[in-house]
């Protein structure tokens, strides 16, 4: 079977009616990640026990002729900053390198509900801080299009593993961009849900009024069938919200004719390269073709989003981190003498300089003295920003942009500017911090042949339009 057409619903059909076996893909993707994975570094660990353990669960199941779950037999993969029993889980950093946690993640585990087989953990930026994938402490990842380019981040092997066929779908996290713009570079569907959509259960916190889960996938329509398998309320997350889930697959047809959507002026400005731009256009040109409505919208406090997000993201990184002691799990350094050098030795050995950055830039905004003038107010920008998106929703159904100012870069390019990287988040960091769903969709390539994504906005708690929106452009 061409890996390249497994998409879920064909991989679950070839299980089910008995064309191949759950075992035996398995065992194909297995072989194929031994074959590519040394130069692409997507996957940090593989759960080859666990996954052959589903995947024959699944065959017994069809060769009863049961009908399969919605994701029987579909190998999948896990950004490593989710939690899984008994499978070692770093999080990209030193610190957890040996961490084999004893639950499983509720994402994780209603994809194994579902019938996915999860091959193994996949690399990421450190605690998931960056843009690039080169601040894990074990490798970067490499681009599959151009190897000597950056897949993203900070869910970099989760783009990378679907581009290269080492997994027909993936879990990743965004907490300003780290799903979709990783999809963007790596030329696959990456979709961010609603805050409070997802449960968060089990998911390792970098900034937690940010931080979301959602699927990458080759699809949008495999997106939305992830997105249906973990949305809705966990008892276990109480900042997972209880408002139904739609069947976003089903609505996936719907004609998009009549929708309004809205082009903020904004996401068109200096240093958006010229090739994206073009892109863009012609695929907002190829949604009027399809009978949405272009409308010329703004928000305003655009400019506003970096420095915002950067504030609020390291304050609250500060806070989470904390619990990376050495006490209860993780690395401790050892030969220290007292219990501040034991605390000062385990965090100085076990995190990464961008980490270590980020905790200092923000324990620094949320000290005295500060607090006011850098913590409070990067707030109170959030809320101007809610507000820009509030107007706009009042005469749009979705807002379209580009998903990144640039193609992928190369490796090294910015690793010593850590400014020249944030300023990368640009377009995606708003939606995190709005908390609205966001989704970035192939839509064209650089004359170097790097994959370009549109990135498609929506109001919150409708995936369904945004989805809808990206299935017709990528149908058409
Ligand atoms: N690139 C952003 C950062 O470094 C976003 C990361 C993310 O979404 N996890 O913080």
């Amino acid at each position: 079977m061409d890996p390249q057409s497994l998409t879920i619903a064909a991989t679950r059909a070839a299980v089910q009616e008995r064309r191949t076996t759950a075992t035996a893909l398995a065992e194909d993707f297995y072989q194929r990640i031994e074959k590519q994975d040394a130069l692409i570094g997507a996957y940090l660990t593989l759960s080859k026990e666990r996954a052959l353990a589903k995947a024959a669960e699944i065959d017994a199941l069809a060769a009863k002729g049961r009908e399969l779950p919605p994701l029987g037999g579909v190998p999948v993969a896990i950004k490593d900053v989710m939690v899984t029993r008994g499978v070692r889980t770093t999080a990209g950093s030193k610190i957890l390198g040996n961490y084999v946690p004893p639950y499983d993640c509720t994402a994780v585990a209603r994809m194994e509900s579902a019938g996915a087989v999860v091959l193994g953990k996949l690399n990421c930026d450190e605690f998931a801080m960056g843009s690039s994938n080169e601040n894990s402490a074990w490798r970067p990842v490499r681009n599959p299009r151009d190897l000597s380019r950056v897949p993203g981040g900070s869910s970099g092997g989760s783009a990378a593993a679907v581009a290269a066929n080492m997994a027909v779908a993936t879990l990743g996290s965004d907490t300003g961009g780290s799903i979709r713009q990783p999809a963007s570079f790596c030329g696959v569907v990456g979709l961010m849900p609603t805050y409070g959509r997802v449960s968060r259960y089990g998911l390792i916190a970098f900034a937690s009024s940010l931080d979301r889960i959602g699927p990458l996938a080759k699809t949008v329509k495999d997106a939305a069938l992830v997105l249906r398998t973990i949305a809705g309320r966990d008892p276990m997350d109480s900042s997972s919200v209880d408002v139904p889930v739609p069947d976003y697959v089903s609505e996936l047809g719907k004609p998009v004719r009549g929708l309004k959507l809205g082009v903020p002026k904004e996401y068109f400005g200096e240093g958006l390269d010229d090739e994206v731009r073009k892109a863009v256009e012609t695929a907002i040109q190829k949604l009027a073709t399809l009978g949405c409505e272009i409308v010329p919208i703004s928000l305003p406090h655009t400019k506003y989003a970096i420095p915002t997000y950067y504030i609020v993201a390291t304050a609250e990184a500060s806070s989470n981190l904390a619990r990376f002691d050495g006490v209860r799990y993780g690395y401790r350094a050892g030969d220290a003498r007292t219990l501040s050098e034991m605390y000062r030795r385990t965090r100085g050995q076990g995190f990464g300089a961008e980490v270590k950055r980020r905790i200092m830039l923000g324990a620094y905004a949320l000290s005295a003295g500060y607090y006011d003038a850098y913590y409070l107010k990067a707030q109170k920008v959030r809320t101007l920003l809610a507000q820009d998106f509030a107007e706009a929703f009042k005469k749009v159904d979705a807002i379209v942009t580009p998903t990144s100012p640039t193609a992928a870069f190369k490796l090294g390019e910015k690793v010593d500017d850590p400014l020249a990287m944030y300023l990368a988040d640009i377009f995606t960091v708003t939606a995190d911090l709005v908390g609205i769903p966001g989704i970035s969709v192939p839509c064209g390539e650089t004359k170097e042949r790097l994959p370009i994504g549109l990135q498609i906005l929506g109001k919150h708690f409708d995936e369904a339009t945004i989805l809808q929106v990206g299935n017709a452009f990528e149908q058409n």
